[in-house]
């Protein structure tokens, strides 16, 4: 048999808003530092929620990262510490132009473990950015599901509340549910106005 270096590995999580995607990627990331693998994290600039310094889940589990303006801030901020690095995390990929698809391969064509999470559709049900090229090209994807807030059922798509339809309104609390197929509507929802009129009453 004949010697041939070992390639790394595409990981992709995906999966819609609130379904434990970053969760699985701090797991991940978590364990490779248990397994003393040397990891560096990254986040796009668009998503400050919650840290600049790091990723976090709706349930506030964190872990360090660094925030990139574009991929070509990503590869100049990777590339002096490739050497030391084993495991590459990247949250919120949907958000990264389609040249993290070729950067991708090229970390994992040098023996890197890439970890990717992003969403992979949009509210209105559209594929998200290079999250589903990711998956396609990807040795693994997980796809998760959330709780619809409708009805308890899997949750595969992301509901925007309310009337808004421009594309990125990062995470501001009440704008976005999970829905299942049957209460998911990609430009009209009831559910969801009546909802965001309630939580603006509680506010008030
Ligand atoms: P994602 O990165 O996919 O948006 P997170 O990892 O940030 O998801 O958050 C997952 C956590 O969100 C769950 O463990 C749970 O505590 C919380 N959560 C809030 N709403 C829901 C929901 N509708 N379905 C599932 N989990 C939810
Ligand atoms: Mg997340």
């Amino acid at each position: 048999m004949q010697q041939t270096p070992t390639p790394g590995v595409l990981e992709v999580v995906t999966g819609p808003m609130f379904s434990g995607k970053s969760e699985e990627l701090i797991r991940r990331l978590k364990r490779a530092r248990i397994a003393r693998q040397r990891v560096a994290c990254y986040k796009p600039d668009i998503d400050l929620r919650y840290h600049r310094t790091a990723i976090a889940s709706h349930s506030s589990q964190t872990h360090d990262a660094e925030v990139i303006a574009t991929v070509e801030d990503l590869r100049d901020k990777l590339f002096p510490i490739l050497g030391e690095t084993d495991v590459v995390g990247i949250d919120e990929a949907q958000f990264l132009s389609p040249e993290i698809v070729p950067l991708a391969l090229e970390l994992v064509a040098l023996g890197k473990r890439v970890l990717i999470a992003g969403l992979d559709t949009t509210f209105a049900n559209e594929p998200f950015g290079p999250v589903p090229n990711l998956m396609a090209l990807a040795d693994k994807v997980t796809k998760l599901s959330a709780v619809c807030m409708v009805c308890g059922q899997a949750a595969i798509h992301t509901q925007r509340l309310g009337q808004s339809q421009e594309l990125v309104v990062v995470g501001a609390a009440g704008l976005y549910e999970a829905r299942c197929r049957t209460h998911f509507s990609p430009f009209t929802d009831e559910h969801g106005s009546q909802q965001l009129e309630l939580s603006a009453q509680i506010q008030a």
